[in-house]
């Protein structure tokens, strides 16, 4: 039995004092490792390092903060091939992506707060009253309380944590139970990069128990939140207990909207690598393809023949195109999802199925492409959180872009088309954080990633990010020095 301690507090690996946890594989079941799990006094420990550390890393100057993150940046990048075989086998996601995608973003996004952080910004200091001199200080919020979901574990706890340490702050960060051993590693390579220990700590625990402790500490002054809707809700009701600030990067359901004149080629290409990248464990994958009609039975053969060419196997083959769900348990969800959504009319062009040639323990489903849903169905309306696409047709562009916004979510979308006005009005009025256009998922560290409506609000990535983990103060320095004030008029008139 591989147990290992999940807890890193202070700067050091321990275990927690909770139930034990089993962490497998899930593209093929077998265990990777045991370790018990944080209980509230776990948190309770983790904050407290958190608060420790605070004062000297708010204090500490802009540059050495910045030459911190770049060092770990350099830490991080020795280690990238051994934290991407960690991160395809923990996530089950193929080992092309976990190296082509996970940790180079992350590396990128150290890279990029390690310049952010000495470029905060505010408005210019002057006398806007005509006798004060008005400026504005940006300051750390103090101990924030960071919760992340598992499909992208690394990339997760690289949004949420640097961001936060650029600007001042200190962490502890719980990441999904059931992939938290890259946050743990990542966590550890920080302080190697001299990073002072208790800046950042990592507590491995069920969301129901260290999450929610998490969230009530009365000592962590903001909760930044990335994961579903419903467990959002929650997490925002709690902290409105406590008038704390929060922040939440919740679930998507992206559309992807195909017009007549569009390249079908690169629209057909798009939607089948935006709906199966994470095996469509992505909160901005594509989900819902919308195609103007005439185009419609083109668009959908040319995504079939493209998904009868995707490989699906082992995660560990450079080979392998898409690999496993996260666990069986939420595999049987996408199975419901999709069988629901047959017996209620929708056709199965492709997928739909669990593949045979793959381990029966493991949690892998076939690219699924779905035909003849309805605008109102749960596979419409509601996150599958799996390789699956919904092709739909419509008529006109006012009608794309109504069918676009009808979902509560606003996280992703894309829009195809040569023609610049249709575009730019696809950009304009479809409701999302994050509108493509003729593409479809890339991101970049300088750029907000966050979401409208049911996907949440505040940002993570760019400097932008930065809103969400720095109190703005206002300090108004009178200037004229005397006792009888001009606006002192309102309460003693004359006298
Ligand atoms: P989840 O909401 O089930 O869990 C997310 C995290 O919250 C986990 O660490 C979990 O342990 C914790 N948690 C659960 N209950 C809690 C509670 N009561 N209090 C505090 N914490 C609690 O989500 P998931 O299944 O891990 O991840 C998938 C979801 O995440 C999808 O909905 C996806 O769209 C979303 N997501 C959003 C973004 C984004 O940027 N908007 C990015 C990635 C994933």
């Amino acid at each position: 039995m591989n147990d290992v301690m999940l807890q890193y507090i202070g700067g050091e690996r321990r275990p927690g004092r909770g139930e034990q946890l089993t962490i497998t594989e899930p593209a093929t079941g077998a265990l990777i490792a045991t370790g018990a799990a944080a209980s509230t006094a776990d948190v309770d420990d983790a904050v407290a390092a958190a608060r420790a550390a605070f004062p000297a890393w708010s204090g500490s100057a802009p540059a050495e903060r910045s030459a911190a993150l770049y060092r770990w940046a350099d830490v991080l990048s020795s280690r990238a091939d051994e934290l991407a075989a960690m991160e395809s086998r923990g996530g089950g996601k193929p080992i092309s992506l976990a190296k082509g995608f996970d940790l180079p973003g992350v590396i990128d996004n150290i890279a990029f707060f390690a310049g952010a952080a000495r470029n905060l910004e505010g408005r210019a200091v002057a006398e806007y009253s005509g006798e004060h001199t008005s400026s504005v200080r940006r300051e750390p919020i103090g101990v924030v309380g960071s919760i992340a979901p598992w499909n992208y574990p690394l990339q997760m706890a690289a949004w949420k944590i640097l961001p936060a340490v650029a600007a001042g702050n200190t962490v502890v960060l719980k990441p999904s139970e059931l992939t938290p051993l890259t946050s743990l590693v990542f966590a550890e390579t920080a302080v190697e990069a001299g990073i002072p220990t208790g800046v950042i700590n990592v507590v491995t625990g069920t969301g129901g128990e260290a999450g929610a402790a998490l969230v009530a500490h009365p000592d962590v002054a903001m909760v930044s939140f990335t994961g579903s809707t419903a467990v959002g809700k929650q997490v925002a009701a709690t902290a409105a207990g406590a008038v704390k600030r929060v922040h939440l990067e919740l679930g998507g359901k992206a559309p992807f909207v195909v017009f007549d004149d569009a390249d079908l080629e690169a629209a057909a290409r798009g939607a089948v690598a935006g709906a199966l990248i994470n095996a469509g464990q992505d909160c901005t994958a594509a989900t819902r393809a919308y195609i103007q009609r005439p185009r419609f039975d083109e668009f959908v053969s040319r995504v079939a023949d493209l998904m009868d060419g995707v490989r699906i196997g082992p995660v560990d083959d450079p080979d392998t195109d898409l690999g496993s769900l996260i666990s069986p348990t939420h595999r049987d969800r996408v199975v419901a999802m999709v069988d629901r959504a047959r017996t209620a009319g929708a056709k199965v062009v492709r997928g739909g199925r669990i593949p045979q040639h793959m381990p029966t323990a493991g949690a892998y489903y076939e690219p699924t492409l779905i035909t003849g849903a309805t605008q109102d169905s749960e596979i419409v309306q509601h996150e599958v959180f799996g390789p699956v696409l919904v092709c739909l047709p419509f008529d006109t562009d006012d009608e794309a872009i109504a069918l676009a916004n009808d979902t509560p979510y606003g996280l992703a979308a894309s829009a195809w088309s040569r023609d610049v006005f249709r575009t730019q009005r696809a950009a304009r009025e479809i409701r999302a954080g994050c509108v493509w256009l003729n593409d479809h998922i890339p991101i970049v560290s300088e750029m907000p990633h966050g979401g409208f409506g049911a996907s949440g609000f505040g940002k993570d990535m760019s400097a932008y990010s930065f809103e969400e983990y720095t109190n703005v103060k206002h300090v108004m320095a009178e200037l004229t020095g005397v006792a009888d004030k001009s606006w002192h008029q309102l309460i003693f008139r004359s006298r």
